[in-house]
């Protein structure tokens, strides 16, 4: 920034002194735009001026970006002349086919961060490094670059998106409908795996909504453009190129005027009512039971925490076998059981779908997870220094009932009892319900350990409220 500060007023008398040329920069980038000999001028110019402040130009990185090979008195030094394009703040500008082939080269450049995490065996860091540091890699690109030239490299981007995702969490039967699931937003029961492809018109159209009102603030001779833009949007037929361009991106029900009234974190507004038409679409599909019942507790709140924890130490670490077992799960995928059917401890057949290890009470899922969850809310407690006491004996005068933990809240002067509950939306009493309702399967249960608990302390005449969590 400070470097910026000090270069400003060498920049002002530089655009001052070229009149017919345009002199943009970004902290020490500079660009010059104009008419070649202008552009040249300029060039020597700067070079000298800023040679008086200690800063020298170095020249063989410097870029001729011209139509056609320029012989120019001026030119007699060693800065290298480009016809079919250059990159400016890593857009490249320039003919279709170098736009179009420089993106692909860069989208290529993704392919060594995925070969290595390919071959991880920690699918739970491998995921969270895949999600942050490659779903979004060419962003910025989509955001500038017209959407039809783009296409080549956001196919590939997608592809090794996908490869990636499916060597990491070894599924390589996922198929095209689990992997729309995975391209979805964690909170919508995907893994975030967002999709460049379907990413990049909205990333556009947005990058141009935001910047289409400030455009002739900030360079007054753009006017003219940004009106021509405005109006072969609204009488498409003798569409400009942008304007055809931006037409292609907008979303149907949408007008670029609406948009360009409300930028603030757009993309972001658009991409979740993509998520929702998407969620909507799998919900519609004709559906099993079963299969929606499942989806629709995906939506549950922090039911895809396990994918946003960062495995820093043990308690927060998944197995890659667990982590790999999880995603399966989670998309729907039948378990890897083997030709021979496993039976249970209960006697009971194993299924695919992992049902019954998570109901079971004598395979021992269920109470697996339940006290997994309380030694979790004791750690917090503890943490906390708030004295607490687990299942204790003889709390109430008609039951033996025992509540997970009772926490003494000094605060309030009351016992705070807190049972934990495993619900599964399969469930026979449940099912039909919970496939046409998010957290149905919850709802139910918590309706009836607060009666249970309710009626615990109407012996006492206590006050009691439940609070679900
Ligand atoms: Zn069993």
């Amino acid at each position: 920034m400070l470097f910026s500060v000090a270069l400003h007023p060498f920049l002002l008398d530089l655009q001052k002194n070229h009149s017919s040329t345009r002199v943009l920069a970004y902290l020490d980038d500079m660009f010059f735009i104009g008419p070649m000999e202008d552009v040249l001028l300029c060039l020597n110019d700067a070079e000298s001026s800023l040679k008086e402040i200690g800063l020298n130009v170095a020249i063989e990185k410097c870029e001729l970006l011209c139509n056609g090979l320029p012989d120019h008195p001026h030119l007699d030094r060693a800065i290298r002349v480009v016809s079919s394009g250059t990159i400016i703040l890593g857009i490249p500008i320039g003919h279709q086919h170098y736009v179009t082939e420089t993106c692909l080269e860069f989208a290529k450049g993704g392919q060594g961060l995925c070969d290595e995490l390919a071959s991880l065996d920690d699918p739970q860091s491998g995921m969270l490094i895949l999600r942050y540091c490659h779903t979004n890699r060419i962003n910025h690109l989509a955001r500038s670059v017209y959407p039809t030239l783009l296409k080549p490299a956001t196919r590939f981007h997608d592809e090794l998106t996908k490869a990636t995702f499916r060597e990491l969490v070894c599924c390589h039967d996922i198929g095209e409908q689990q992997w729309l699931q995975a391209t979805l937003p964690i909170r919508n029961g995907g893994f975030g795996m967002s999709s460049m492809e379907s990413t990049c018109p909205i990333a556009f159209v947005s990058s141009w909504a935001r910047s289409l009102a400030h455009l002739p603030q900030s360079f007054g001779d753009l006017t003219d453009l940004v009106k021509n833009i405005f109006r072969a949007v609204q009488h498409p037929g003798h569409n400009g190129s942008i304007a055809s361009h931006l037409l292609q991106a907008l979303p149907g029900n949408k007008s670029l005027v609406e948009l360009i009234n409300n930028p603030k974190k757009l993309q972001q507004k658009l991409k979740s009512e993509q998520t929702e038409q998407i969620v909507s679409s799998i919900l519609s599909n004709p559906l099993s039971q079963r299969s929606a019942a499942w989806f629709r507790s995906l939506q549950g709140l922090e039911a895809g925490a396990w994918l946003d924890s960062i495995p820093s130490s043990a308690k927060l670490a998944l197995k890659p076998s667990d982590f790999r077992l999880a995603t399966r799960m989670r998309l729907g995928l039948e378990m890897p059981l083997g030709s021979v059917v496993p039976v249970c401890e209960c006697d009971k057949d194993i299924d695919k779908d992992g049902y019954h290890l998570l109901t079971c009470k004598t395979g021992g899922g269920p109470i697996w997870t339940h006290e997994t969850l309380s030694s979790v809310w004791s750690d917090c407690l503890q943490h906390l220094k708030m004295s607490h006491q687990w299942e204790p004996r003889n709390l109430y005068v008609n039951s033996d009932d025992r509540p997970d933990i009772v926490v003494f809240d000094a605060q309030q002067g009351c016992d705070i009892e807190l049972d934990i509950s495993v619900a599964h939306p399969w469930a026979l009493h449940v099912i039909s319900r919970a496939a046409q309702e998010d957290g149905a399967a919850a709802a139910t249960r918590e309706v009836k350990k607060s009666e249970k608990y309710a009626k615990e302390r109407d012996v006492w005449g206590l006050p009691s409220k439940c609070i679900p969590y």
